[in-house]
């Protein structure tokens, strides 16, 4: 802050205060008052945003700088910096690398939309939108097409995100037509398949297609809903029908193939209505996860293994696995799988993909369950930057526990998600089939 000497405890009481101030409202004020206040705040939130872009990007560049002055190789410098930063904003770390990428195109090349966002005229959003329509650019024209969307921030007024992002749009194309039709193409690369629950049981499966490939699937799903006959409705024909070719199987028998779902035995044995969980989706109600296993009985095909999980009895906290099966490094790996549910990097909710040691293998780390970590793959590869350190510890409620420390200091903690508290026995893992046989022997 230029000139001004601020001790760490005045900037405290400086934030204090400005929170105080942020936050007060005072109704018998009038309504335009109210109105006039509201628009002030989100005048702020654009100012604080972009303070925060200024910040990310200093960051990065003194990062660098240093590991540039320790002999970091070019290619490993600034590697951790965005889930740094996203574990400060309390985001994902695909937000905190998208959050980086932004602040950095602002501060180094795109002055007026910076200045555009300081003043208001922006919002975050909209200036993000404007970022990535600009991203296939090179730098000089990345440059005037800031100046010319930005460059007079009244004529930003009035426009909403799609207006934003299409005038940036034609911007960037009407400056460089190739470099639009080649991002079209690297965006093939990034073809892919989620998924993500919807309400009421249900669950959304998107592809990510490139539009020829898209448009056929769509249209030989639309050609068999015509030839239906039955009563179903199209949109239930062309469910069924996707599921039919992608699984081989008939959607009328709904076994899953290859689901884990982890339920209590009382769940499954008996009328008691805590929630299952399917691993990498999410809990599901009593009664489906029910209908699941009693269905894939009936069902030769459905290879089934067998396990408990044994849950605290007062806090429902996984704290082990039995191992039957014979590679142990397996069990255990299922075991953190089913105990971490999701990547444990605080607000990171990526499905995992790493069993990671948090203190290393190499520097005496071993391979248990307490050691062990349930990440995604770019927190996996964030921690092996220099300066981060984790440990694990299984706290008072028995809760596994694991401590994030940052390069510069910070400390992040996450828990291990609690189980329903209402299980008292043992937890079993189901993959289908096996659960009633064991239930008869
Ligand atoms: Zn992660």
């Amino acid at each position: 802050m230029g000139g001004l000497l601020i001790s760490l405890s005045d900037n405290v009481n400086i934030l204090e205060h400005m929170c105080d101030t942020l936050t007060s409202v005072d109704p018998p004020a009038g309504e335009s008052a109210l109105i006039e206040r509201i628009a002030e705040l989100e005048r702020m939130k654009s100012a604080a945003a972009a303070g925060q872009a200024r910040a990310a990007a200093a960051l990065d560049a003194a990062r660098r700088a240093a590991e540039a002055d320790s002999g970091v190789p070019a290619a490993r410098r600034g590697r951790g910096v965005a889930n740094e930063i996203a574990l400060a904003r309390r985001d994902s770390p695909a937000r905190g690398g998208r959050h980086l990428g932004f602040a950095k195109a602002l501060v180094h090349e795109m002055p007026h939309t910076l200045l555009a966002l300081e003043s208001g005229a922006l919002s975050e959003w909209r200036a993000t939108l404007i970022v990535r329509e600009s991203a296939c650019l090179q730098i000089e024209d990345r440059r005037a097409l800031d100046a010319e969307l930005c460059g007079d921030p009244a004529g930003l007024d009035g426009m909403g995100d799609a207006r934003v992002a299409a005038a940036a749009k034609a911007i960037a194309y009407r400056l460089d037509p190739h470099a639009v039709v080649d991002r079209a193409a690297k965006a093939e690369n990034e073809r892919t398949v989620t998924i993500r629950p919807a309400p009421d049981t249900m669950t959304y499966l998107t592809a990510l297609l490139p539009v020829a490939q898209g448009v056929s699937v769509y249209a030989a799903l639309r050609r068999q809903a015509d030839l239906r006959g039955d009563g179903r409705s199209r949109g239930q024909v062309m469910a069924d029908t996707l599921v039919e070719r992608v699984t081989g199987r008939e959607a009328a028998v709904p076994a899953p193939i290859g689901v884990n779902l982890v339920l209590s035995d009382e769940t499954l044995l008996g009328g008691d209505s805590t929630p299952a969980d399917i691993s990498g989706y999410g809990p599901i109600p009593a009664a489906v996860a029910r209908a699941m296993v009693a269905s894939a009985v009936v069902d030769r095909r459905s290879r089934a293994t067998l396990r408990r999980l044994y849950a605290h009895p007062r806090t429902g906290a996984l704290v082990a696995m039995e191992s039957r099966a014979r590679l142990f490094p397996r069990a255990l790996a299922a075991f953190i799988e089913f105990r971490d549910q999701r990547c444990r990097t605080p607000y990171c909710d990526a499905p995992i993909r790493h069993r990671d040691h948090a203190q290393p293998w190499a520097r005496g780390g071993s391979t248990t369950a307490h050691n062990g970590l349930g990440s995604c793959e770019r927190c996996n590869y964030a921690k092996e930057a220099g300066g981060w350190r984790v440990s694990t510890n299984i706290d008072e409620t028995h809760t596994h526990t694991a401590e994030f420390i940052t390069p510069t200091g910070c400390r992040y903690r996450s828990g291990a998600p609690p189980r329903a508290p209402a299980i008292t026995v043992s937890d079993v893992e189901v993959r289908v089939g096996v659960a009633l046989a064991r239930h008869a022997a």
